[in-house]
């Protein structure tokens, strides 16, 4: 068992995929945690799942692009648990826009997800973590920060920009011994990686052609994902802020062609 840095959580978009895994993880470690996603069926669903498991978690509907609802899921977090001191920002969804045809709207509402939320869940966390001297935010990139692939347009330029916003955050309160880091992960198995499957007629081919340039020539588990977050999020890491760790099974090791 991990010492973790705080014993509450938000992590977003923990319905699904990766971020149920990281709930799983941090709750299983004594983290009291609240996730939240858009769809309140699947929310509630998940939510029994944990009760029956045993852990302490609380789902919270919540539109992460949406200011307000953010605002409202922090505000909740500590009516129930107390502040958070670790903060888990994986929503995230694909976009596989052309650049001519792509709308201002469908960019705006593409930002709002995968760069502009992690910025505002931040901002409505950070105030606490500075004033009780700790706290450990954990922004979920993506192997597509360092390389990318045709058709993904413009999920690089998000992914990538949560890099530098992992680095902006690092510096302006590393002094109050809060910690930001990123998490980078490659090709893993969820309904999101699945859903790049199956835009490709042959899926059988399109997972062996996103497996052949992974060292470890196979997809990863959202688990994987989990237990290096839960790493940033304890104090095994209490030296690390600003960082950027990829786990993507060698992915990004190898030299392109
Ligand atoms: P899934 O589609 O399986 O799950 C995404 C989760 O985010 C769901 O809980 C979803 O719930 C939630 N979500 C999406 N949009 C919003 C929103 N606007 N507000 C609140 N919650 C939202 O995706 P993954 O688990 O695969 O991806 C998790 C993260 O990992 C993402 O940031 C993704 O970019 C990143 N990633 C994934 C990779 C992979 O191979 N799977 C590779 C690299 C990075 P709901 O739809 O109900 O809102």
């Amino acid at each position: 068992m991990r010492t973790m840095e705080s014993d509450v959580a938000i992590v977003t978009g923990g319905t699904r995929g990766i971020g149920l895994e990281i709930v799983r993880d941090l709750a299983s470690h004594g983290v009291r945690t609240v996730f939240c996603g858009r769809d309140e069926t699947v929310g509630r669903e998940v939510q029994d799942v944990f009760e029956a498991e045993g852990l302490n978690t609380r789902f919270v509907q919540c539109d992460v692009a949406v200011g307000v609802d953010v605002e409202r899921m922090v505000a909740r977090t500590k009516e129930i648990y107390g502040p958070a001191g670790i903060l888990v920002n994986n929503a995230g969804v694909n976009a596989n826009f052309d650049a001519t045809t792509m709308t201002e709207d469908e960019w705006d509402q593409f930002f709002a997800i995968d760069l502009k939320a992690s910025w505002l869940t931040s901002k409505y966390v950070l105030p606490e973590m500075k004033e009780r001297g700790s706290g450990s935010i954990i922004n979920i990139s993506s192997l597509h920060a360092f390389v990318t692939l045709e058709g993904f347009f413009p999920y690089a330029a998000a992914k990538s920009g949560l890099l530098g916003l992992t680095r902006s955050m690092a510096l302006d309160y590393g002094a109050f011994n809060v910690r930001v880091n990123c998490v980078a992960p490659g090709f893993i198995r969820t309904r999101l990686s699945q859903s790049s499957i199956d835009r490709s007629e042959d899926k059988a081919a399109a997972e062996a052609r996103m497996v052949a340039g992974v060292a470890m020539k196979r997809i990863g588990d959202p688990v994987e994902v989990a237990n290096v977050v839960s790493f940033f999020a304890s104090t095994d890491s209490s030296y690390v802020t600003g960082a950027s760790l990829a786990v993507d099974g060698g992915l990004t090791a190898r030299r392109a062609g």
